[in-house]
């Protein structure tokens, strides 16, 4: 194909823009036959990130680049060439049916900003960091989403250890920097607090040995126990295992303000009495959980039936965004009664790629049917009417086939965490319930599972490679 050719929109074919290049959309795009449409991918990410082993990133168990694959390079393996347009999204017309689009890159061109039309579109563009308006957590806080946060975390873990070791630091000053805090106890707090530990214990210790009795990691949970997702017996065995680690957990311990060097955070003491407390930190891990991205938020504003929907764009059960008809929704920004995971996301993503195949599929049956019922009307005899008629016959059967298809089901695979010290626990769908495992077997299944999952083969033999490098040289502490 002549690719010069391909870059032009085909007018006989509807215009089919999508969001974002995370779990949602690229699912989407993998299962999508692009032939059908003229696709346009906008993301300010020219690449996929493999999520679920981001916390791994913050220590150098892997690099970055392992678990990220280019948008470009996956784009050019579909059958009809995609647009792609590094930008943010940043409003969406609903009515008129366009995207307004931002470069926001350090490089800027004569144009930066731009509109896309679409006929039909997905919002893929996931969730923002929660911080609930508290005040300092933007300006202090690490967050935990993307690889410049993982990377940010990597240099100030150093950052905090090199300091601490300062010539005539104070002792007050050496315990405060090499304090960890994490803030939220959720899979994503929880992964990162047990990596952070194993960190210390496997390699920080030997290195620098002077900062040994003073490395702590705190979590610090609003609620009465971590990973409220998982098992009882699990949230037990996470809890026992962080112990074991010495890991502090503080449960039922809400932050309220986070200044440069402590967090001041709210808990019930013995006599039932609420108190604030001053808790010195170095490092600042904010895990709270998702927010509502504002182009998000501004669809919602612009559509009525949006109106009571608040942790995202409410959607229907073929993911069509409620009080419109031709744009849908994947992933965090969706409300679809699911958690915001990849797993989900990815699902979705599938899901709308079928759903799009089909529609492709019945347009093309449709038009056939209409020119055949024109052909049999103008047919000279009898006998090429009754071909046509059979024509028709059969192509009415394919159309109802291919129409039958059904609304959007979720099929909940599991949810597995990492928790340090070469264990995981792990909730499995069993085909007759729930099986709920923790320990080193588990690890053994979650570094599988996740490896089996990567993006591409690529990714595996990188991510493979990134841990056979720290088992024999152990991670890298210098900073960049
Ligand atoms: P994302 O994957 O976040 O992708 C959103 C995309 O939209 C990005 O490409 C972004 O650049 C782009 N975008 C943002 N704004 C705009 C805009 N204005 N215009 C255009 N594009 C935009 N889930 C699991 O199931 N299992 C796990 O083990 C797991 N581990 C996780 C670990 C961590 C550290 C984190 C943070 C999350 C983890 N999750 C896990 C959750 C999972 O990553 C999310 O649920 C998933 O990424 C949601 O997919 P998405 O496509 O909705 O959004
Ligand atoms: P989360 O929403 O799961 O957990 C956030 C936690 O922060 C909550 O338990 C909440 O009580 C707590 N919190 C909120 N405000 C607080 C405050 N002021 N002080 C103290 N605690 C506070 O968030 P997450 O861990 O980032 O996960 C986000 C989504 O991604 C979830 O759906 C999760 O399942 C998914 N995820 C899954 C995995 C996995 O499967 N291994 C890993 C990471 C994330």
């Amino acid at each position: 194909r002549n690719p010069v050719e391909q870059q032009e929109p085909d007018p006989s074919k509807k215009t089919l823009v999508v969001l974002g290049t995370g779990w949602g959309s690229v699912s989407l795009l993998k299962n999508l036959d692009t032939e059908n449409y003229n696709v346009v991918v906008i993301s300010p990410r020219n690449y996929f990130l493999f999520t679920p082993l981001l916390p791994s990133c913050t220590t150098g168990t892997i690099e970055h680049r392992s678990i990220m694959e280019p948008i470009r390079n996956f784009l050019r393996h579909k059958k009809a060439s995609v647009k792609y347009y590094e930008a943010e999204a940043t409003k969406i017309d609903h009515e008129k049916k366009i995207v307004y689009i931002s470069d926001d890159s350090d490089i800027k061109g004569t144009i930066s900003q731009n509109e896309v039309p679409f006929d039909m579109l997905v919002v893929g563009v996931g969730a923002e960091n929660a911080t609930f308006g508290i005040p300092g957590v933007r300006e202090h806080g690490c967050f935990l989403k993307e690889v410049g946060d993982a990377q940010k975390i990597r240099k100030r873990i150093m950052d905090c250890c090199e300091t601490a070791t300062f010539k005539d630091q104070s002792p007050d000053e050496v315990k405060r920097l090499l304090h960890m805090v994490v803030v939220g106890g959720g899979p994503t707090g929880v992964e990162f607090a047990g990596e952070l530990q194993d960190f210390f214990e496997e390699d920080l210790k030997k290195w620098i040995p002077e900062i040994q009795n003073n490395f702590h990691v705190t979590l610090v949970e609003a609620l009465p126990s971590v990973l409220p997702m998982f098992s009882k017996s699990l949230i037990d065995y996470t809890e026992k295992t962080f112990k074991e680690e010495t890991i502090e957990i503080r449960t039922k311990t809400m932050v309220k303000n986070v200044t440069e060097t402590y967090i001041e955070a709210e808990y019930t003491d013995a006599n039932g009495q609420k108190q604030l407390e001053k808790i010195p930190y170095g490092l600042l891990v904010w895990a709270t959980g998702n927010a509502v991205r504002p182009i998000v938020k501004d669809l919602m504003n612009s559509i009525p039936a949006q109106k009571d929907s608040r942790r995202g764009l409410a959607v229907n059960e073929y993911l069509v965004v409620n009080g419109t008809e031709n744009i849908w929704a994947v992933g965090d920004c969706a409300v679809a009664n699911y958690a915001p995971t990849a797993q989900v996301a990815g699902q979705e993503g599938a899901f709308l790629a079928r759903l799009f195949n089909q529609m492709a599929k019945t347009e093309e049956i449709e038009s056939k049917l209409k020119d055949l019922s024109e052909e049999q009307g103008k047919a000279p005899n009898k006998e090429s009417r009754d071909k046509v008629f059979e024509e028709i016959k059969d192509l009415q059967r394919r159309l109802r086939r291919v129409k039958q298809m059904g609304p959007f089901e979720y099929s909940h695979q599991g949810s597995l965490a990492y928790i340090g010290s070469e264990k995981a626990v792990a909730d499995i769908s069993w085909l007759t319930g729930n099986l709920a495992s923790g320990g080193q077997l588990t690890y053994l299944f979650w570094r599988s599972a996740y490896l089996s999952m990567c993006f591409s083969t690529r990714n595996r033999v990188l991510v493979f490679m990134d841990w056979l490098k720290s088992y024999i040289f152990g991670r890298d502490v210098s900073r960049e």
